[in-house]
């Protein structure tokens, strides 16, 4: 069941529904985005309508932050949880190893995605890392990261090129890249990389 507040439509299901989601979109081969979605990007849909597009024509929106978690109850519209960003990453990190998808790490500063690449990899033994790129490259170069990730295969992208940037790169490009579930995660590799 989706809630709608400010105009978002947002998927009231708890972590472990959300999970349960995510792995079902994976079996499907379909093309899926995630938004974790915070109080500030909705702020800023109220005045941004193509970020508020953008939210509603995701595959799956969940409630990032107490705020949002708050405002659909004061709204009488309650949500079961909150499913931050960075939560349902480690959340599905255990699955994905299990299952043997493969994980792209996509953005933050050169060596923080390699780092938490490693943070995870020692913590979920099994986990496939199929490939890492940072978050500082020209427009000039998209392409070519596009290509990279279309040519690793992940069954997961994460995206971490902080809000609402990552937003509109994954609606822009994940068509081409075909990715099963790409989701935006903000500052979440920098907290993995410790
Ligand atoms: N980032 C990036 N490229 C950029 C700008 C930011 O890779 O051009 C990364 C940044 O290094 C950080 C992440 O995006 O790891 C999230 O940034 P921030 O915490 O500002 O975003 P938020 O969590 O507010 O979405």
């Amino acid at each position: 069941m989706r809630i709608s507040l400010l105009g978002a439509q947002i998927d009231n299901l708890n972590m472990q529904a959300t999970v349960k989601r995510i792995s079902e979109m994976v079996s499907s081969g379909e093309v899926n985005q995630v938004v974790t979605l915070n109080p500030e990007y909705l702020y800023r849909a109220q005045e941004e309508g193509n970020l508020l597009e953008l939210v509603n024509k995701s595959e799956l929106v969940t409630p990032d932050g107490t705020g949002i978690v708050w405002a659909c109850k004061m709204a009488g519209v309650p949500v079961e949880e909150r499913v931050t960003g960075i939560d349902l990453m480690l959340n599905l990190m255990p699955v994905a190893a299990k299952g043997g998808w493969g994980i792209f790490l996509l953005g933050s500063a050169p060596g923080v995605a390699e780092e938490a690449a490693k943070n995870l990899a020692d913590k979920y033994p099994g986990l496939k890392i199929v490939g890492i790129h940072h978050g500082y490259f020209m427009s000039h170069e998209e392409d070519e990261v596009v290509r990279l990730i279309k040519a690793a295969k992940p069954e997961l992208l994460f995206v971490a090129l902080g809000m609402p940037r990552q937003e509109q790169w994954i609606a822009k490009y994940k068509d081409e890249m075909g990715v099963p579930v790409s989701i935006g995660v903000g500052g979440s590799l920098d907290v993995i990389a410790g």
